[in-house]
């Protein structure tokens, strides 16, 4: 009895895969596809709601600034990898410091804030990006106002009035900020293309291509975008 029992519990183990050298293969293991992580960029319209900012017959500068930065922000939500915040969506008064923590409770890498300009003298035109003066020489800021503008200009066509330092309310923020005068509201024949929506989509691209090359010289975005 005893050998009995000892053949049925070696059968028992064998049926179990004890002694079974063919154990079954492992599972494949499961392909982790590695997920790019998301850069946000805050758009800022410049102004809105009970301030129009610049006034040129008729023509309140937020509404262009509304305009031009929707248009920005679809093409950059467009790009894989990065989000786009929109610090005003509608004509509405947005507090400055609000936008700032907008932007940075967002997790934004950094702040275009979109205005059209006015002068008084009407034959002053074109377009320059603004750095706020308290910013120090090596702040990213100024890359970010580099290639913003040069961005600008070569999608544009318009007069390059290249990047200067401006007391801003941009100093109260650490994130790369710039401020982007397109196009002078106050200039009748600027004023129409800033107007006009293939303009304004041309704006929207030389911006959005001025973020690209800041984040892919500081190496914030892969080879995917
Ligand atoms: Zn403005």
């Amino acid at each position: 009895m005893l050998i009995i029992a000892i053949v049925v519990v070696i059968g028992s183990l064998a049926l179990a895969g004890v002694f079974n050298r063919h154990t079954p293969p492992a599972p494949e293991p499961e392909v982790v596809v590695p997920v790019a992580p998301v850069v946000t960029v805050a758009i800022d319209p410049g102004h809105g709601g009970r301030d129009p900012g610049g006034v040129a017959d008729d023509v309140l500068e937020k509404d262009v600034n509304l305009e031009i930065a929707n248009r920005l922000a679809e093409l950059v939500a467009a790009q894989p990898g990065l989000k786009a915040v929109l610090t005003r969506t509608s004509d509405v008064t947005v507090d400055n410091q609000l936008r700032l923590q907008l932007a940075e409770s967002a997790g934004a890498v950094l702040y275009l804030s979109v205005h059209v300009n006015s002068y008084d003298d009407p034959s002053v035109n074109g377009a320059e990006t603004l750095v706020d003066d308290t910013r120090s020489q090596d702040d990213p800021s100024w890359k970010l106002a580099e290639s913003v503008q040069n961005a600008l200009i070569s999608a544009t066509g318009a007069r390059d009035r290249g990047v200067r330092q401006q007391g801003l309310y941009l100093e109260h923020t650490k994130l790369p900020a710039v401020s982007a005068e397109v196009g002078f509201l106050t200039s009748t024949e600027e004023r129409a293309k800033l107007l006009d929506p293939s303009y304004q989509d041309k704006i929207a691209q030389g911006l959005l291509q001025g973020i690209l090359d800041y984040l892919h010289a500081a190496g914030a975005l892969k080879e995917q975008v």
